[in-house]
């Protein structure tokens, strides 16, 4: 007989794992302690069926936890003489904070029994599920330590909290009706009061089935929500938001809901049952719902209900045997651009002019995090369920910050081989998200008690991002773009060897000057080298460009036409949708470099595609135009339009006879779908072809994919597809989004190496 210590390190806290070993240790008959410390948990153990604790502790762990690592210590006996949970120790090291939960089968089950004691209430949860990162105020995670602190306990909750054989054991959120939160109705339409006098979800649920638009607190933010099905909402909702054409995400009760209006695949299956309940994108099925919800849109982002009152807000008892609703948008509660609103009073003085009403409550959200956003192939935004669950990287690192690009900002923090990526933050240009920026980071590197030594940043001199860091006194280190892109994926797929990297985005700023975009590089931790592009072309009026789709188109067509460019403008019918005037404008400033910088971006091409296709002219929100042709293509459409590789210095793709031949096709009026489709055909073919001459001049076979550009899923799978033929080992986000919220991984992945 021997005491046994194990320290084990991975997601353990938070997640009923002490319950879970003192459940274990009593079956065993094992005497000893388990405790929380900043290090991860400890147990000791002593008895006679040591190894068999150890066993079934890596066999059959508690659901929502992962153990990284185990170690273990033989001590002598020191005659333990029961089973106890210790309480938390603070240590001071690497520790993992858990993200929040969706609810669990069994509260789901409590929730909607009559008889029990949490009946319907919208703040259940236990051990296995339920807030977490953004109620934490700091580690250990222990409730004084939580937004939850000023709710004290009543008996029976108090009761549940300290039985380990209760499912509520340290549940920290742990709550009840007569002890918890509770919800609160402000109606701000006077056309509403009548509903004012019912409990506040019985109203807001009124208020909704009656055309009304709702301002919705939830769990790390607020939603603005409508009923999905009534289009007179949704209309009324996308004016008063005044947001363009952005999608609007939508939430079902169930699977088989969702599965009337889109296709699923397994692995979207999948997800959006999993513990995370992210945002899927799936395609869409039927013109069912109002097509003002993503309008030119090939897919819905749905999610199902993460939390009580998400339920309840379907399926609270108000008509016998009915769903409330079947579907409802569930859209971010902020302005434009902004970060998600997550206190009362920001939302009842910023959202007071788009809602009928806000349903409140009296749980505060420390964290704001938004509403995770994924695809089968990657992320489109990483936030909730995923924050702050960190990156293993394949070196130990020293405590460093990476403060990513300006658009879909993240920064990212490393800690002892970890790096933590902070949830979505955004586009860096208003004041809001700076703000936002530094409370997360704040935040983080408090809870894990991370001191930077050193700041990775953009090379991109005019960048907020890049002009915070510079105002920190730290060391700051400088990447390109792109390299960032291609080091992201090489963090998160722990690759250290020389790689080919393919990156296709909007922009991002060259070592000579120019804007980057449509790359080809050789890379490895030490540097890079830019081993080919797509051929440049002026953007008239530069950033007024990547709003202005049709302005690329024009310049598109001159380089590829020329003197003869306005008579194509004539044929395209240009003339018809832009004035004459701004053309032949545009069509100056063109020749002007001042007015015009020159891009390489492969985002701006599709735009200029779309728009010489009369698909879209005018970007309302960040791809829009390009989204739009996506949603063209078709299935069965194997052939694509020539184009060039030109042997300079580098390797310089000529898409002008990809153009000419385009536009023929359109003057021929081949139908959209089948010129959509050859136009990625020719994309994943240009890929394959530079990579092919990349592979031959250096020998590697190893190739990267990065950018925003490849969050457009028949483009990566057919670039994967092509290059796996070609025998090449592929590599992509998979952790985090293909878009610049990777920059600030590739940023510290890269400053870590320099210095180890
Ligand atoms: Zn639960
Ligand atoms: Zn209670
Ligand atoms: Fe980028």
């Amino acid at each position: 007989m021997s005491r046994l210590r194990l320290n084990i390190k991975g997601r353990v806290q938070g997640v009923g794992f002490r319950p879970f070993v003192f459940n274990l240790a009593k079956r065993l008959n094992l005497n000893g302690y388990v405790k929380n410390t900043s290090k991860g948990v400890v147990i000791e153990i002593e008895g006679g069926r040591t190894e068999e604790f150890v066993e079934l502790l890596q066999t059959s762990p508690p659901p929502l936890s992962r153990i990284e690592e185990i170690q273990k210590e033989v001590l002598e006996d020191v005659g333990f003489s029961e089973f106890k949970i210790l309480s938390s120790e603070d240590e001071g090291s690497f520790t993992h904070v858990s993200p929040d939960v969706s609810i669990c089968e069994d509260c789901r089950r409590e929730l909607m029994t009559p008889s029990d004691r949490r009946y319907l209430y919208p703040f259940i949860n236990c051990t296995n599920c339920g807030p977490r990162y953004s109620i934490t105020l700091r580690l250990p995670y222990d409730r004084p330590n939580t937004t939850m602190a000023p709710f004290r306990m009543c008996p029976r909750c108090n009761e549940e909290y300290h039985n380990p054989e209760d499912r509520r054991f340290h549940a920290q959120p742990n709550a009840c009706p007569m002890c918890g939160p509770s919800l609160r109705l402000i109606v701000n339409s006077p056309g509403f009061d009548k509903f004012k006098n019912l409990s506040p979800l019985e109203a807001v649920i009124r208020i909704l089935k009656n055309g009304g638009i709702v301002a919705i607190k939830g769990l790390g933010g607020f939603h603005i929500a409508c009923n999905a099905e009534d289009r007179r909402a949704v209309v009324a909702l996308r004016h008063r938001k005044g947001r363009g054409n952005k999608p609007f995400a939508l939430m079902a009760p169930d699977i088989e809901t969702i599965e009337r209006y889109c296709y699923i695949e397994p692995e979207e299956r999948r997800l959006l049952l999993s513990e995370q309940k992210p945002i899927v994108l799936l395609r869409k099925r039927s013109p069912l719902l109002p097509d003002e919800i993503a309008p030119q849109n090939r897919y819905l982002g749905f999610m199902l209900p993460y939390t009580p009152l998400h339920y309840l807000l379907f399926c609270h008892p108000i008509e016998e045997d009915r769903r409330n609703f079947s579907v409802l948008v569930m859209t971010s509660g902020n302005l434009s651009e902004e970060p998600i609103i997550h206190k009362d009073e920001d939302a009842l003085k910023r959202l007071s002019h788009i809602v009928d009403a806000f349903l409140l409550h009296n749980r505060e959200i420390f964290m704001r995090v938004d509403d995770s956003v994924v695809t089968s192939e990657f992320f489109i935004r990483r936030a909730r369920g995923y924050v702050p669950e960190p990156v293993k990287l394949p070196t130990d690192t020293g405590e460093f910050l990476g403060v990513g690009a300006d658009l879909k900002n993240t920064f990212t923090l490393t800690k002892e081989g970890y790096a933590i990526v902070s949830q979505h933050i955004g586009d860096m240009d208003n004041y809001e998200t700076l703000q936002f920026f530094e409370e997360v980071l704040d935040n983080l590197s408090g809870l894990y008690r991370i001191t930077p030594e050193a700041i990775g940043a953009d090379l991109h001199p005019d960048y907020y991002s890049r002009r915070w860091a510079d105002r920190q006194g730290l060391p700051v280190f400088y990447f390109q773009h792109h390299y960032a892109h291609v080091a992201s994926v090489m963090a998160e797929h722990n690759l250290t060897e020389k790689v080919i990297g393919v990156v296709f985005d909007g922009t991002g700023y060259g070592t000579d000057g120019t804007i980057w975009g449509g790359e080809f590089i050789v890379a490895d931790l030490e540097g890079f080298q830019r081993k080919g592009h797509l051929r440049c072309m002026p953007l008239p009026g530069g950033e007024a460009s990547i709003r202005e789709p049709w302005r690329t188109g024009l310049s598109l067509l001159r380089e590829t036409f020329g003197e003869n460019t306005e008579a194509w403008i004539e044929k395209l019918g240009i003339t018809k949708r832009v004035p004459v005037e701004r053309i032949s404008k545009i069509l100056k400033v063109i020749e002007n470099p001042q007015l015009s910088p020159l891009s390489s971006g492969c985002g701006r091409l599709f735009d200029a595609v779309a728009s010489l296709m009369g698909v879209k002219d005018i970007n309302t929100f960040e791809a829009e135009a390009p989204m739009a042709l996506e949603a063209l293509v078709v299935e069965g459409v194997t052939s694509f339009y020539p184009f060039d590789i030109i042997e300079e210095e580098v390797f310089i793709v000529d898409y002008r006879p990809l153009i000419t031949s385009l536009v023929e096709d359109l003057i021929k009026e081949e139908p959209l779908s089948s010129v959509a489709t050859k136009f990625h055909n020719s994309v994943v073919e240009m890929v394959a072809e530079v990579t092919e001459r990349l592979s031959e001049s250096t020998g590697l076979k190893t190739v990267i994919l990065s950018g925003g550009v490849f969050q457009n899923l028949y483009l990566i799978r057919r670039v994967v597809q092509r290059l796996k033929q070609r025998g090449y080992r592929v590599f992509y986000n998979r952790m985090l989004p293909p878009n610049d919220a990777c920059i600030s991984l590739g940023q510290v992945y890269l400053l870590a190496w320099r210095h180890s």
